[in-house]
């Protein structure tokens, strides 16, 4: 399946996924990296070796359950499967309790709740409100239960020892958990954005520009034409016979042929050429060039359309030829009248025995 055909939130999930498994990995692994580091500079004597060696290898677990699920989501169309949503949804939910905790407990520095920020920020990529609040409320009740078993370390004085790498610390979190949250807004809402563009201009099922994007590019093509003194030819492409197909195939089958001559189309024109999926089975092609560039491509598109058949379900083979009519820019004539006489010419042809090109 192609990209255009999943759902604009599918496709954001599918982005924004990754950025659900790698940013807690991060952070647990970041957390990890920097204690170690605090403990072998001598900047934390009282925290115990062993607990320590613990939490690495906890965190190294993390670190190597986050890449499975991130190698293993994707089913066979590249959609992260339902439950591995729900799964890595949970994972990052233990992952933050359990670390949350850990370090509680651990370091003599109890203002590790501005991790809270960092962890609520990923969960709301689930849009998830209720599992939001549920892991918000679990930090919340575990940091007011840690003030009660080890509230003397709570208020470091200015001359105790480990005020100055808390308050590193402390800073490097609010920061990070600010990063964050930024990252997240800035990058979710851009993806949502160009998802739904994709979407707004897109056909579905043969993934060409729909209407809507025609009358933007045509429109712009005729302002530059204007503008340079430039040249466009619009390419009206009618199936022959579809309803042939369709009677004879199946829907199924002519939906298929409709892609094939579309990715036909499309792959057969030049990078700044545009192709629109103008009605049900007729196609436009807006061509940047003169009448003779235009009727050759024409040509060549008819060409390649009619040489093979399309091979249905891998025992049918349908041959379909297509109709095209051509019309060139001129200044005195509307985008209406141009596809007017695009018309004409596709209807000429059409009553001529088909398959052909009309100029
Ligand atoms: P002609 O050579 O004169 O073009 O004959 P035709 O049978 O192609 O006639 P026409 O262009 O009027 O036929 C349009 C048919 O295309 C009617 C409709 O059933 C079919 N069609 C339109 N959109 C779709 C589509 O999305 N999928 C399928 N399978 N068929 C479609
Ligand atoms: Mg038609
Ligand atoms: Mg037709």
């Amino acid at each position: 399946m192609d990209m255009y055909e999943i759902s604009a939130i599918d496709a954001y999930i599918n982005r924004a996924y990754k950025i659900i498994i790698i940013l807690p990995l991060t952070g647990a692994t970041t957390s990890a990296f920097v204690f170690t580091f605090f403990k072998l500079a001598g900047w934390w004597p009282l925290v115990p070796v062993i607990p320590l060696v613990i939490y690495d290898f906890i965190n190294l677990f993390y670190l190597c359950f986050a890449i499975y699920l991130l190698k293993t989501s994707h089913d066979e169309n590249g959609l992260i499967k339902p439950h591995r949503i729900l799964m890595s949804k949970l994972y990052v939910g233990i992952l933050v309790f359990a670390q949350w905790n850990y370090i509680t407990y651990l370091i003599a520095d109890r203002e590790w709740w501005a991790y809270i920020f960092f962890f609520i920020a990923l969960t709301i990529v689930f849009f998830d409100i209720k599992f939001t609040s549920i892991i918000s409320f679990a930090l919340i009740i575990s940091t007011v239960i840690s003030w009660f078993i080890n509230g003397e370390y709570l208020f470091l004085s200015l001359n105790d020892p480990l005020f100055w790498p808390t308050f590193i610390l402390r800073l490097f979190c609010i920061g990070l958990s600010t990063a964050t949250l930024l990252f997240i807004t800035y990058f979710g809402g851009k993806y949502l954005v160009e998802e739904l563009e994709k979407h707004i201009n897109y056909d579905t099922l043969t993934h060409l520009l729909n209407r809507r994007a025609m009358n933007l590019y045509i429109n712009e093509a005729m302002d530059d034409a204007i503008k340079n003194h430039s040249t466009f030819c619009l390419l009206m492409i009618d199936i022959d016979d579809f309803k042939h197909v369709n009677d004879t195939y199946g829907h199924e089958c002519g939906d298929e042929v409709l892609k094939y001559v579309a990715h036909t189309i499309s792959t057969g024109v030049k990078k700044d050429d545009y192709v629109f999926r103008w009605g049900g089975e007729e196609i436009l092609v807006l061509l940047k060039t003169d009448i003779e560039k235009s009727k050759a491509a024409a040509e060549r598109i008819r060409n390649d359309i009619a040489k093979d058949p399309i091979i249905y379900k891998n025992n049918v083979s349908v041959f379909v030829t297509v109709t095209i009519g051509i019309s060139l820019y001129s200044p005195s004539n509307s985008l209406e009248q141009m596809m007017e006489e695009a018309d004409t010419k596709l209807y000429y042809g059409k009553q001529n025995g088909k398959n052909q090109v009309v100029i």
